[in-house]
């Protein structure tokens, strides 16, 4: 199985015969989770289900950010606290994953603020080996200089690595003008989660996730994972962080970045008034034919998402639907398992493997297949159901269309719809 990794810019091959351990970056929990964010975090759902399916061993392992500028924000624009506004939208994305049917993250999530005694071992570990500095009344800098493949990640020059701004680091007294904060000071105690020698204070935005994976992964591991706003500067940052404080490299074998989601070709923002949040799109797709819509392109490609990508999501489930109800038992060709694997080794090649699929005559397989990416199509239909189903075709085929129409009347009674295709019928369950 190959993966492209942003930092070689080249395809590499997964070792095989040994567990993976993956970290996935996780959300600011300061707003509904919008479409977006659930590409990816649908995607690296897809990817870890697929794995396993394959028999790989799969750590998969996300943060959380609970403390953060915005989410400070956040309190002060609802007038409550940071601990109330992170409190609700973890519990909002968490309901929002579990109804998109993403279930493969290991163990709770890792809350930032709940790794506060390691954020702080690690700040201090830099300082110790002398990349950063402290701006007194303000906080801890990472010194990008003294990190000689600052930019590498991103393909950025020094000078470009020189325009990076994160979230918290606007500081006229930086050393660097892409040095990023560490550890922030403050004299709010609301805001005092640790101290222990660098000044009472929080975490900066990169420094938790590097603390989080060095405590469950050691200091380098398998894949890091997140959507392409991430590669600059966040994940350079956590790159320079891990390796400055380590000594080893590289800190991770594959850099797997997610592409962008948009709406009619412009960028989600409230202020244009297209902002989808999951909720809104629940209401649109069911979640299968939302995973639909995003395999139907590849993973690293932009999505657009647009009322043409919608239907054909739903026509694409649709379609499979009536094949795997329809298609006699026919044993699927080796070659169609092997294509579609293929395809899936290939860098999560999804599009071409559901074309693989869609010439696939054994129901079983296609069923099996797609569930490996999460998308369910079987509908269990109740033996009652199927006895009245089989009389109602008899009675069709004897052009008895009174009797047809009533037999559908008691399926419907049982609480299952029946659609006439080209092909056959297609049962489905009411609502
Ligand atoms: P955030 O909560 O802003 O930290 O974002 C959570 C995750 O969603 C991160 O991996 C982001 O890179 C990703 N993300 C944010 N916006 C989009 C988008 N429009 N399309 C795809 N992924 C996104």
């Amino acid at each position: 199985m190959v993966i492209f990794d942003t930092l070689s810019g080249e395809k590499k091959e997964l070792p095989t015969g040994r567990e993976i351990k993956m970290f996935v970056c996780g959300p600011t929990v300061y707003d509904y989770p919008h479409i977006g964010n659930a590409r990816t975090f649908v995607f690296f759902d897809m990817f870890a289900k697929y794995l396993r399916s394959t028999g790989i061993k799969l750590t998969y392992l996300q943060n959380i950010t609970d403390i953060d500028d915005k989410i400070i924000q956040k309190a002060k624009d609802e007038g409550t606290s940071w601990r109330e506004v992170s409190k609700k939208y973890e519990e909002i994305y968490r309901a929002n994953l579990e109804a998109l049917g993403m279930d493969t993250q290991h163990m709770q999530f890792a809350r930032a603020t709940d790794y506060v005694p390691e954020i702080i071992a690690q700040v201090k570990h830099l300082h110790e080996n002398g990349f950063s500095y402290l701006i007194e009344g303000d906080g801890w800098y990472f010194d990008i200089s003294k990190y000689a493949g600052y930019g590498e990640l991103a393909h950025r020059t020094v000078q470009q690595a020189e325009d990076g701004v994160t979230r918290i680091d606007d500081s006229s007294k930086k050393k660097n003008a892409g040095d990023f904060c560490l550890w922030k000071l403050s004299d709010d105690p609301t805001l005092q989660l640790g101290d222990d020698g660098l000044g009472a204070g929080r975490p900066g935005w990169h420094i938790e996730d590097t603390a989080i994976t060095e405590k469950f992964f050691g200091p380098q591991y398998d894949i890091h994972g997140g959507a392409i706003d991430l590669k600059f500067p966040h994940h350079e940052a956590e790159r320079a962080q891990q390796e400055a404080a380590s000594g080893k490299l590289p800190f991770v074998n594959f850099w797997m970045h997610a592409g962008f989601l948009t709406i009619d070709g412009k960028k989600m923002s409230k202020s244009l008034g297209n902002f989808m949040t999951v909720d809104d799109l629940l209401t649109k797709m069911t979640p299968d034919e939302f995973r639909m819509m995003l395999l139907m392109h590849h993973y690293r490609s932009p999505l657009d998402y647009t009322e043409q990508a919608v239907k054909m999501a739903k026509d694409s489930i649709h379609y499979f639907m009536v094949r795997v109800q329809n298609l006699k038992n026919q044993a699927a060709s080796n070659e169609n398992e092997k294509e579609f694997e293929e395809a899936m080794n290939d860098d999560f090649n999804t599009p071409r493997a559901l074309a693989t699929l869609r010439s696939c005559t054994d129901p079983a397989v296609i069923a099996k297949n797609l569930a490996s990416l999460g998308i369910n199509i079987t509908v269990n239909i109740p033996p009652d159901v199927q006895v009245l189903l089989q009389k109602r075709e008899l009675s069709r085929a004897s052009k008895q269309f009174e009797q047809s129409d009533a037999l559908r009347k008691e399926i419907e009674g049982l609480g299952y719809i029946v659609e006439d295709t080209p092909v056959g019928p297609l049962v489905l369950p009411k609502n």
